[in-house]
């Protein structure tokens, strides 16, 4: 197989390899790196294995290269790490592990180049290319893991049930290889993510999350998420994920499969927008469809009121357990489900400018990403009612471009601030002074006074004579 190494690089595995071959101890890249040569994906780690000691090859390496770099040390882990060019190149000496049944972190020793292969995830990881100067680029490949590049194929190079059960996070990372290099995973390696499925308790919940979230990064998550359904693996890791699967039936009449569906506004969202807050909150959308599900028996179907409204209270508990952020990330996230419906019911022509106004105002600054995820949650088959939905949402736009004049209410602040307030009325901080704001407000946002200083102010002095207030001289 054909592959290219870029000039910079070359220039440092060449050192390395000098170094290496001074010091006697053949040096290898594994990994990574050598597996997105060959794909040509760029990669921003390099990974160095030598038959030795790999902290004095570093520090060896490091010697040889203007200007200098320093080596960061990891004795603990016997390894060492130095950036070159803005590439890292990380060090370690060949080795060879065995596990215990309870935890991920194995009992490591030194060994040979191939005990080092033995212990990587996959045939495509475990590919090592020589730096030696006599067959420099030359890959060693114990388990055809250049045919399986060729066609496309994640497989375990030993048996999957050890390798898995060794370590349960590389489970996931079939998944998220899988989806990220659009590859199949081998079936008897897929069986076995079935099969050993529950020992990914011993997984940190923040490596779990870490690997969601690069298959949330992917160009189209859908895939990565089926296989975690699919293997059942999702059901432990994401279970309120899972709820959203099936369809119920009643006298014929039936609802959307809100699984299928939230995958495909989540494929139809990374289209959009590569913000992962807003690929969470398509996620997380529907999420609580489940828990707000009825069957109306007057109208004869299926009704998930204020699923928007509880989903927005579940994102916090879902945030916490998956170890995301408790902070203004999540707040966006809620926001984003607990507004969702909203720009539906206004894509109707005789919808108030009032109307229009508060979903501004609620939206604030995250109009445009709500309008995203509302774009992608239309997931009908009929052309002629995707054409009209989406219109729809274009004339609700122009609706906001008129009512919003050219960004002011986005950036909406009252023109009247509680210091005016207490100036003018000679008042101290009190509750008059925040039922003249919120009067203010409401005016401003039914359109009955303009979002001006004057006005504002204006009607501020009739609000405070209506509570008994004076104006001071
Ligand atoms: P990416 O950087 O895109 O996540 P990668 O393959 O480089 O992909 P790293 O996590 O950087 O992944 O790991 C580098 C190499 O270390 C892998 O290619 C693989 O050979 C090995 N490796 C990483 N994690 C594991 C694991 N959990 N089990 C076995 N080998 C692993
Ligand atoms: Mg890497």
């Amino acid at each position: 197989m054909f592959f290219t190494i870029l000039p910079d690089e070359r220039r440092v595995l060449e050192i390395v390899g000098q170094c290496a071959q001074e010091m006697d101890v053949p040096a290898y890249v594994v990994g990574g790196y050598v597996r997105d040569r060959l794909l040509g994906r760029p990669t921003k780690d390099i990974d160095i294995v030598c038959v030795g000691d790999g902290i004095k090859l570093a520090e060896a390496v490091a010697g040889r290269l203007s200007p200098r770099p320093k080596v960061a040390v990891y004795s603990r882990f016997g390894t060492a790490m130095l950036r070159a060019d803005g590439i890292e190149y990380e060090f370690v000496g060949a080795r060879r592990e065995s596990y215990s049944p309870d935890s991920r972190k194995p009992e490591v020793e030194l060994g040979t180049l191939e005990d080092d292969q033995n212990r990587r995830d996959f045939t495509i990881n475990a590919l090592a290319m020589s730096l030696s100067e006599t067959d420099f680029g030359h890959i060693i490949d114990p388990f055809n893991g250049l045919e399986h590049l060729e066609h496309k194929i994640i497989k375990t190079p030993l048996d999957p049930g050890q390798t898995f059960s060794d370590d349960p996070l590389r489970m996931l990372r079939a998944i998220r290889f899988s989806n990220q290099l659009d590859f199949e995973i081998e079936p008897s390696t897929f069986k076995g993510i079935a099969k050993y499925k529950s020992r990914i308790h011993i997984i940190s919940k923040e490596r779990i999350t870490g690997e969601l979230e690069k298959i949330l990064m992917t160009d189209k998550p859908s895939v990565g998420f089926k296989l975690l359904f699919d293997s059942g693996i999702l059901r432990l890791i994401f279970p309120e994920m899972v709820a959203l699967q099936g369809v119920e039936d009643r006298n014929g009449r039936g609802h959307k499969d809100n699984f299928y569906h939230t995958l495909e506004v989540l494929d139809n969202l990374c289209r959009r927008s590569d913000n992962i807050w807003l690929r969470w909150a398509a996620v997380l959308h529907d999420i609580a469809k489940p828990a707000t599900k009825k069957f109306d028996q007057e109208a004869g179907g299926w009704t998930f009121h204020g699923h928007e409204w509880l989903g927005a209270k579940m994102v916090p508990k879902i945030f916490r357990e998956m170890r995301l952020p408790l902070d203004g990330k999540m707040e966006f996230v809620q926001k984003m489900v607990l507004l969702h419906l909203r720009p539906i019911s206004l894509t109707k022509e005789q919808v108030t400018d009032s109307a229009v106004r508060r979903l501004l105002f609620d939206a604030g600054p995250d109009i445009e990403d709500l309008m995203k995820l509302c774009e992608s949650d239309i997931t009908t088959k009929n052309p002629q009612k995707m054409r009209r939905y989406l219109e729809g949402y274009e004339y609700l736009k122009e609706r906001m471009a008129l009512v919003s004049q050219a960004d002011r209410l986005r950036l909406w602040q009252p023109p009247i601030t509680g210091e005016i307030i207490m100036q003018t009325f000679d008042i101290q901080p009190s509750r008059e002074v925040g039922i003249i704001k919120t009067a203010l407000r409401e005016a401003i946002l039914d359109g009955e006074i303009e979002n001006n200083y004057e006005a504002a102010f204006q009607r501020m002095l009739e609000e405070g004579e209506k509570i008994g207030l004076v104006k001071k001289d």
